[in-house]
């Protein structure tokens, strides 16, 4: 990526980073926005140590490991439940940097709760004050940047909009900044550049796998038909429609089951994953289609490929 190329000789950068704020506040636009910069990015396998990793960012010369924070809770009252302070303040000692969101306004109830939870510890922050694209003056910051310093040592305050993608490759390059100096913690060959739509279609495959393998093997596909963000068809959540491929009727009449049964599994737990991956709530339809030779229809693979891009 240009712009945070270490020059020659420079030590490479690896760490954690924890990402808090308020629900809303921009987190999970961030991290998209994040993955779509020429970064690469895997999806964490169930089985990592660090259940809560949501991604690992790779650039030149550094990788970091984004931890996730309770992200998509309904009600901002209950950041005050036990359980999710215990998270967050979990997420905050791993990391080795913590990535504060707010938006450009005076601190409310949650940030002042959160300064308070980086006190206890000491944690080295970056302010990003996101949204500033509703501002119409960018004036209006400059309170609010201020009333933040008194509050807390921030090492940056960086105001960015997530959604439009500005400041982005400034707050990166800070964040890789005051990432400390190590190897990175996860084999580059793991680390491969992937889009969400990539890593949707691979979760919904795997399950096919994980629980038919027998029955199909190395016949499916799986296409991402549709994916909206924040669907008000769907509640609010995002919608994705996958298409499963599979080259038999047979093979069809497996997948979907008795009643439908077979498939609800699938998609049960390939949705779990996915919002796992997403930090949001997801409505996950999964449709079964029948296409023979499919592995060898180039026009199809292209399509395919075009698809989960
Ligand atoms: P999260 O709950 O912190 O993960 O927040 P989301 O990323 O889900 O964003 C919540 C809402 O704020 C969504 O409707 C986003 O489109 C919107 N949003 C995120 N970033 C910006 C931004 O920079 N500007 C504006 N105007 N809206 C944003
Ligand atoms: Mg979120």
């Amino acid at each position: 990526m240009e712009g945070h190329q270490q020059p020659q000789g420079r030590p490479f950068k690896a760490g954690i980073a924890a990402i808090v704020g308020r629900p809303n506040v921009g987190k999970s636009t961030l991290l998209n926005q994040l993955v779509h910069l020429k970064v690469s990015i895997v999806s964490p396998k169930p089985q990592t140590t660090h259940e809560n990793i949501r991604a690992i960012l790779t650039g030149d010369g550094f990788q970091m490991v984004l931890l996730d924070t309770p992200g998509y809770l309904a009600q901002p009252a209950h950041l005050l439940d036990q359980q999710m302070v215990r998270m967050v303040r979990g997420a905050l000692l791993e990391a080795h940097l913590v990535v504060m969101m707010a938006e450009p306004r005076p601190p409310g109830d949650i940030e002042m709760r959160l300064i308070e939870l980086m006190r206890v510890d000491q944690r080295p922050a970056i302010l990003a004050l996101n949204k500033t694209d509703i501002l119409r003056n960018k004036a209006e910051l400059l309170p609010v940047m201020d009333e933040y310093s008194r509050l807390y040592p921030f090492l940056e305050i960086v105001p960015i909009s997530a959604l439009r993608a500005d400041g982005l490759d400034l707050l990166l390059e800070l964040m890789v900044k005051h990432l400390p100096e190590g190897e990175p913690m996860f084999p580059p060959d793991k680390v491969v550049e992937r889009s969400v739509r990539a890593m949707v279609a691979d979760i919904v495959r795997e399950e096919v796998y994980t629980l038919y393998r027998q029955e199909v093997p190395y016949a499916v596909a799986v296409a991402i038909d549709e994916l909206r963000q924040a669907d008000p068809q769907h509640g609010g959540k995002d919608y994705i429609r996958a298409i499963i491929f599979v080259e038999r009727e047979g093979q069809k009449g497996i997948l979907i089951g008795k009643g439908g049964r077979a498939l609800k599994e699938v998609g049960t737990r390939a949705r779990q994953q996915i919002e796992f991956l997403l930090g949001r709530p997801v409505f996950l339809e999964l449709w079964v289609k029948v296409r023979p030779g499919w592995r060898k229809d180039p026009h199809f693979l292209r399509w395919l490929q075009e698809a989960n891009s």
